[in-house]
């Protein structure tokens, strides 16, 4: 039913009379208490944790044409329950606003779900039979493709190496990008495609992984180098982009996620989530980051304001640039502050993909065209990079509330910290990452010092410097499953293998910070605040009913949490309200 409509046709006629009659304009509150139009939907007896200003709790929350008209008590919302009124009991179920992830790539993580997936295995061997069965059921597939393998799997220090592949799949080529996106393990037909021979020198942007005795490459290709095999391979067709775009979409709507900001577009991307949303198929709001190019520089953003005014409308808001400024630190990559501690190698500090200077110009441009950036920045000396770039932006064109962010933000040196509330940056951090498994302890904590070691992750910090925090999974480089990524942010522990002890203990949040920085701080980084990451009247009607009261259970229970129904603008579009 549309009761809006008539809402906003009644405010119309009241104002019109008003106007005519000459007095003063009837406040919209008055209506509602008498209004006689009633809601569709109500859930009532529930434990609604709205995350409005004051974070109160409510019992019934009444929607109307996927708006919420109404939350509080159960005895208020008589006024708005008719006959046609679904009414469901939620006998005391929590429910929550529906979740947004702020670091996603759907539409790649999809592709990957649906091609030669190696998340779910857990060592080398499993890897080679996950590639062995997946060959056998494709026959018919000139190359295969897919990822999701961490480079920890491999030991300490080892890469991984094509004659693995080549023993299980000798005739076509094979690449699967890592599970962080930043290698691409291939075989030696894959690298025979592209060319790459010992006589290949490495791109400027990465670094083919060599035999030290043969000078061989061994089919470990870090950072742009995966370029050079991945352009050679089929190009993704619109069909493929779909269906990884509708897998995601399922899997994030199953968790309870109605928003998302993908991480990375382009314009292939953004007519993918146009096709979807045009068949009713979205079930979820994207802000969709357009790539930085290295080499264009300041030249592409007359395209990128052109993409932006092309592909923003419906549920899709194509108004941010996503500039990578550094690789990652297992592959000492990530620009550090400090040199990596490397044997035999002196002042290792990363590669800033941007050129300092030119990201300063870049972002003022940018601020002053009214994108939002979206940065990566992983190593201390990137994420200060990067707050240069925005300050550089607010002392050229002030403050015009831009929700810049930085993603990753694994290092933040303590100088930087206080820098994201001044500047007004979101620190988006993935929390799945903030505990002590093999990346941090044989991948990172190695190769860094004392000091920066004291500062890796640091989410309570900056939740106490006062920087608005948001959290995204980064899928398909980690789990989307906000419960897993929350209990983290709060135990600093594994949250779905074997208890382990809290790693930098004062680094922990509570549970308020960790749901706001999923829905209401979430929203705010989306720039969809006044619409949603809270259940107030007047924004939609997306929430997550939950299987427990997260405030009731112990933390480490808190990635058990199963969502019953996701209602996404009024709609059910996970589990069934008739079943609760
Ligand atoms: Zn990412």
């Amino acid at each position: 039913m549309t009761k809006l409509l008539s809402l906003r046709l009644s405010i119309g006629y009241l104002v019109a009379a008003a106007a005519a009659a000459g007095c003063a304009k009837q406040p919209a509150e008055k209506l509602d208490e008498t209004r006689s139009t009633v809601a569709d939907l109500a859930l009532r007896n529930g434990a609604i944790y709205t995350v409005d200003g004051a974070r109160s709790w409510a019992e019934t929350i009444a929607i109307d044409d996927g708006r919420i008209v109404y939350v509080g008590n159960d005895a208020g919302a008589k006024n708005y329950i008719g006959p046609q009124t679904q009414v469901v009991d939620l006998e005391g179920r929590m429910v929550l606003p529906g979740m947004q992830d702020v670091h996603i790539h759907p539409i790649s993580g999809g592709i990957e779900a649906n091609g030669c997936d190696l998340n779910a295995a857990t060592n080398v061997e499993e890897y080679v039979a996950t590639i062995k069965k997946y060959a056998d059921e494709h026959p018919n597939e000139t190359w295969i493709k897919g990822g999701g393998w961490a480079m920890s799997a491999f030991g300490p220090g080892a890469l991984a190496r094509k004659e693995l592949i080549d023993a299980v799949v000798p005739d076509r080529p094979v690449i699967l990008w890592s599970r962080d996106g930043h290698t691409v393990w291939a075989n030696s037909k894959a690298l025979e495609a592209a060319g790459i021979t010992k006589d290949t020198p490495d791109p400027p942007d990465g670094r083919i992984d060599r035999d030290p005795k043969s000078g061989e490459p061994i089919g470990s290709l870090q950072e742009g180098a995966g370029g050079l095999v991945a352009e050679k391979a089929p190009p993704d067709t619109d069909a493929t982009r779909d269906a990884g775009l509708r897998y995601a979409v399922k899997m994030l709507n199953r968790y309870g996620i109605t928003g998302v900001q993908d991480a990375s577009v382009n314009e292939e991307d953004l007519k993918a989530y146009h096709r979807l949303d045009d068949a009713g198929e979205l079930t979820l709001r994207v802000v969709g980051s357009i790539w930085w190019e290295r080499e264009p520089g300041l030249a592409q953003i007359e395209g990128i304001k052109n993409l932006r005014s092309e592909y923003t409308g419906g549920r899709i808001d194509a108004g941010t640039v996503k500039i990578m400024q550094d690789g990652v630190m297992e592959n000492y990559t990530a620009v550090v502050l400090e040199p990596y501690k490397l044997p035999g190698k002196k002042d290792v500090r990363g590669i800033p993909m941007v050129e300092p200077e030119l990201l300063k110009q870049a972002v003022t441009k940018l601020d002053a065209e009214g994108f939002q950036v979206h940065f990566h920045a992983i190593g201390d000396g990137a994420v200060r990079q990067a707050l240069d770039a925005v300050e550089a932006a607010r002392a050229a064109n002030g403050n015009l509330g831009h929700r810049h962010h930085i993603s990753h933000i694994q290092l933040i040196h303590p100088d930087d910290q206080p820098r994201f509330r001044k500047l007004g940056v979101v620190a988006n951090f993935q929390p799945l990452w903030a505990y002590a498994d093999d990346y941090i302890t044989e991948l990172t904590l190695p190769f860094i010092s004392k000091e920066p070691a004291s500062y890796l992750y640091p989410i309570a910090s900056m939740e106490r410097s006062g920087a608005v925090v948001a959290f995204g999974s980064d899928w398909s480089v980690s789990s989307a499953n906000p419960f897993e990524e929350m209990e983290t942010a709060i135990t600093r522990m594994d949250a779905v293998g074997k208890p382990t002890t809290p790693w930098m203990p004062e680094e922990r949040i509570g549970l308020p910070e960790a749901l706001a920085a999923f829905t209401i701080n979430a929203a705010y980084t989306n720039r969809d605040e006044r619409n949603t990451g809270s259940l107030e009247v007047g924004k939609r009607a997306n929430l997550a009913v939950l299987d427990r009261n997260l405030f009731e259970i112990a933390p480490t229970e808190i990635s058990d949490t199963k969502v019953l129904v996701t209602l996404f603008e009024g709609r059910t579009v996970h589990g069934d309200l008739g079943a609760l």
